[in-house]
């Protein structure tokens, strides 16, 4: 069966690129009907950052993933890293080592004054007798136990998206797999839990490719097959060719969500940062994804641009192609989850529901609710500069024009607004954009509103000629 897994560590806030990674070992795992399992490695107690795993694991949630197995801790499993460690010994695949911190430290300073590219443990330790390593542990000093790379190995393993990678074992230096507070280095823990839980396909991003050589020597070592190595291609700004950064925008996948990025959009989105089907279709459910994802098909590059614009147009699509009401309810979500006032309270569900209708062709973002529709919903500030540069000289005529219509209406809805708006453009030869943008200024204060005859009519009548008055009162002063 096929099993794939997240094995996120607790050292700091999940990346939007992490999500992409859990996405493509989710979908690959529901397509060949396997298993979805994650692992919480916490076993870098230096870096080790307080309640990161729950935020992590609740951030999976919230794109909408769940997992079939786990989560399952490393720092509950010391028991298991070491016993696999002692095996290692006892074939001969690692040793004790005691050497002092200032030790390996003079060694890597050494090493680097004689301008070795790379510094190396010098494999002292393993020179120790079994008396001698006995009366250590006896004396109970300070140990760490080391991967015995045999120089001179080729090692080798076919990624599937990188091809054959081969690398030669005096490259590697004798990798700690247990540290001296008992812990187990990832790289040992890595291994022996891919195994127990069987895992058939390691699905991460390429950084860790540096670090499979080891893992393939252990799995050697361990007399154990190897997973699948499936290698991702990293994120990157546009224009750049680093990682993403702060100064960009978001950049922890929280931060996406409490911009008000739909987890639908985002995880579509993410869909082609590494994976194309090849094909012009680019609106892709969860279920679809699955069924079109295929290996063969992962990009075979370094790095694939995370680009913020194409972000934005995916999370419109969805906002805009979303039924209203299930619209609304994700905004009050939203807004609640996140402490958003949305500024909507008082005007009953039915109006705020006529706004949205009009805005979301608009919202990228469901944050922008706030400021698209924040006149429906208050008193707008109008300058009277703005009316007097679009009504050019004839703002109080203008104004005074459409109160008077206004006024005469017996039916307040768009058409109606509309056809007797143009009639008196005829009558009185003001141009309709002129004429429009002053009214437009005047009930909003913005030049940049949903149809005219929409927000007027949503605004309601007597809102709109309350507006109309305060607008002449300003130009009288
Ligand atoms: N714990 C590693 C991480 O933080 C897992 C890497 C891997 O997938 O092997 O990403």
């Amino acid at each position: 069966m096929v099993k794939t897994r997240m094995a996120p560590s607790p050292t700091g806030e999940y990346h939007i690129g992490h999500i992409r990674t859990v996405l493509y070992n989710y979908a690959f795992a529901k397509k060949n009907n396997g298993k979805f399992v994650i692992r919480i490695e916490d076993t870098d107690r230096e870096r080790f950052v307080e309640g990161a795993s729950d935020r992590i694991l609740q951030v999976i949630k919230d794109y909408g993933f769940s997992w079939d197995e786990g989560p399952s801790f490393q720092s509950q499993r010391l028991e298991i890293y070491k016993k696999h460690a002692l095996e290692l010994i006892e074939k001969g695949n690692a040793y004790y080592c005691f050497c002092s911190e200032e030790r390996l430290t003079k060694l890597r300073e050494d090493q680097k004054a004689k301008g070795m590219p790379s510094t190396k443990y010098d494999k002292k330790c393993l020179l120790l007798s079994k008396d001698e390593v006995k009366s250590n542990l006896n004396e109970g000093l300070k140990y760490v136990i080391r991967l015995n790379v045999k120089p001179n190995e080729v090692i080798k393993w076919k990624d599937e998206v990188f091809g054959e990678i081969e690398i030669n074992s005096n490259d590697l230096d004798d990798q700690v797999l247990l540290k001296s507070d008992g812990f187990p280095t990832y790289h040992l823990a890595v291994v022996v839990d891919d195994h127990l839980m069987e895992i058939t396909h390691v699905i991460r991003g390429n950084d860790w490719i540096p670090s499979t050589p080891k893992h393939v020597l252990l799995y050697k070592y361990f007399g154990w097959e190897l997973p699948v190595y499936i290698h991702l291609p990293n994120l990157k700004e546009a224009g750049e060719n680093k990682k993403l950064s702060k100064r960009f925008g978001a950049v922890f996948a929280t931060e996406f969500l409490e911009q008000g990025y739909l987890p639908e959009a985002v995880t579509n989105f993410l869909m082609f940062l590494g994976w194309n089907p090849g094909t012009e279709k680019e609106i892709y459910s969860m279920e679809e994804f699955i069924n079109d994802f295929i290996v063969s098909k992962i990009h075979k590059t370094d790095l694939v641009v995370f680009d913020r614009d194409k972000l934005s147009w995916f999370n419109g699509y969805y906002i805009r192609n979303m039924p209203t009401i299930d619209l609304l309810k994700a905004l009050r979500e939203w807004s609640n989850k996140y402490s958003v006032d949305l500024g909507v309270e008082e005007l009953g569900e039915k109006y705020v529901l006529k706004t949205l209708e009009l805005v979301k062709e608009r919202m990228k973002t469901l944050g922008e609710f706030i400021p698209l529709t924040s006149y429906f919903f208050r008193k707008p500030t109008v300058l009277a500069d703005l009316l007097k540069k679009h009504a050019q000289g004839e703002e109080v005529k203008i104004l005074e024009s459409y109160t008077k219509l206004f006024e005469s209406l017996k039916v307040w809805e768009k058409v109606e607004l509309e056809n007797k708006s143009h009639e008196i453009l005829e009558r009185s030869g003001f141009k309709p954009k002129q004429a429009f943008m002053t009214l437009r200024v005047a009930v909003s204060g913005t030049e940049a509103t949903p149809p005219l005859f929409d927000t007027l009519e949503v605004l309601g009548k007597e809102e709109v000629l309350q507006r109309l008055k305060t607008a002449l009162k300003l130009l009288e002063r």
